[in-house]
């Protein structure tokens, strides 16, 4: 019998996996595809913070920066410009097998292409079926974690309810015929409510990608037609990936023996969609908890329930206010954005928000509140009250496996 069974080789999963490896726990992790990393649909871009608490093989980070050039749906751009870099993009397939390989120096074991398909308890732990694609077999441990990513099928089977908002993103690598620097686009033509980006990577390649509610197929082709027409890739005609990111907590990360950890769980910045350094903290915890559960053989889920107060401890207020300010944002139209943008850039505000000490690309709520604090208040709150006016409606529970299908067409 394992001592914990994790679900999912992405960066929470090895993460959780490697930590209790390396306090001698026998520990599985059990992963649907055949490769480590892929499909990848993910850009791969971590701050500052995150490499500090987390340090990350050097030879994976292609490229380091605290510059962008921000566009505004009227086309014009203005730059945010900071030394030291803030920002990091890194190799994501090789993230996560640098992760996979450290936890396997611990001791983890990994199951590769095999999906798991239900938990179930019994007297001295859980069974998770798992299924190669030959009859289904069974792994038992004493505690399982879910770390599987955006996929709502396990979670929902325990009876945690649904995430209550997501967002869907498009990617694809493309061919660069200039070097740019970062790029973020705003604008209900590209990517409404949400940004696009075109972030170089390796020397002559980059991510061109987005994030929406709906319909990212046809929104990325009109983006990568529009970078084509502009001269800045070379064609548009690339491979898409798509995937789907929380915008909100699980209502229950929680339960008798097992825990949710990463994108199942919800642990993402609802401001830019990144989970990666959210999910590292939440498989911090999750670790901790089940090592101090392991010790004493109590694996309740009142006991287990301070996995869920720890993490919310750490990240709950981040999220909360970071899902308002991304709700307010979503309620702007073309107009309202450059407006805000423009008050906000002529008044120096967004670059002196941008230069203090105190701002993180990780931790958003204090430049959040920074902005409400300041001069910008009274115009902010003027548009707000303009865009509050119905019509401008508040999307819940978007999209749940079979709808995200669907808007993925
Ligand atoms: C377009 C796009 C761009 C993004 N860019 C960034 C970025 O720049 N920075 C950032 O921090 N975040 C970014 N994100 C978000 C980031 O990708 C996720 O937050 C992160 O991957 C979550 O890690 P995880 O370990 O929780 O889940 P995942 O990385 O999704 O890993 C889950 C793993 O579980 C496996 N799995 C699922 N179900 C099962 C099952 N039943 N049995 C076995 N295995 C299973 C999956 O195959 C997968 O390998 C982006 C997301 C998108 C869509």
């Amino acid at each position: 019998m394992f001592d914990v069974v994790i679900i999912g080789a992405g960066p929470a999963g090895s993460h959780t996996a490697r930590r209790l490896g390396e306090l001698g726990y026998r520990v599985v992790v059990v992963e649907e595809h055949k490769q480590i990393g892929e499909p990848a649909c993910c850009t791969g871009i971590l701050g500052k913070d995150c490499l500090d608490e987390f340090p990350i093989p050097p030879e994976l980070i292609w490229l380091q920066t605290g510059t962008a050039r921000f566009y505004t749906p009227s086309g014009s751009s203005f730059t945010l410009s900071k030394e030291p870099a803030q920002a990091y993009i890194l190799d994501r397939v090789g993230l996560d097998r640098a992760l996979a390989a450290r936890a396997e120096k611990a001791g983890v074991e990994y199951l590769l292409h095999n999906k798991a398909h239900e938990i179930t308890w019994k007297n001295t732990g859980v069974e998770v079926t798992i299924k190669n694609g030959g009859p289904p077999s069974k792994l038992e441990a004493k505690a399982a974690v879910l770390a599987c990513g955006p996929s709502n099928l396990l979670a929902r089977g325990l009876g945690w309810g649904d995430i209550g908002d997501w967002v869907l993103g498009a990617q694809a690598e493309v061919e660069l015929r200039s070097a740019p620097e970062v790029e973020v686009y705003m604008g209900q033509n590209i990517a409404p409510g949400f940004f696009a980006w075109l972030v170089p990577t390796t020397p002559g390649m980059a991510l061109a990608g987005l994030l929406c509610r709906q319909n990212p197929a046809g929104r990325i082709k009109t983006f990568l037609d529009k970078l084509c027409k502009d001269g800045k890739i070379l064609s548009s005609q690339v491979k898409i990936s798509y995937g789907r990111v929380p915008l909100q907590p699980r209502q229950k990360t929680y339960g008798e023996r097992v825990l949710a950890v990463g994108d199942v769980a919800g642990q993402v910045k609802p401001t830019t969609a990144g989970g990666i350094y959210y999910g590292f903290l939440g498989a911090e915890i999750a670790a901790q908890v089940l090592h101090h559960a392991l010790q004493r053989n109590d694996f309740s889920a009142q006991f287990l329930s301070r996995y869920q107060r720890e993490w919310k401890k750490r990240l709950g207020k981040e999220i909360r206010v970071g899902y308002w300010a991304r709700r307010y944002y979503e309620t702007l139209n073309d107009k309202q954005i450059e407006d805000v943008v423009n008050h906000l850039r002529n008044s120096g505000f967004l670059q002196s928000v941008y230069q203090s000490q105190e701002f993180s690309f990780d931790w958003h709520s204090i430049a959040i509140i920074k902005t409400l604090g300041a001069k910008a208040l009274p115009h902010l709150l003027k548009t707000l009250a303009g865009s509050l006016l119905p019509g401008n409606r508040r999307r819940k529970n978007g999209g749940d496996e079979e709808e995200t299908e669907e808007g993925l067409g």
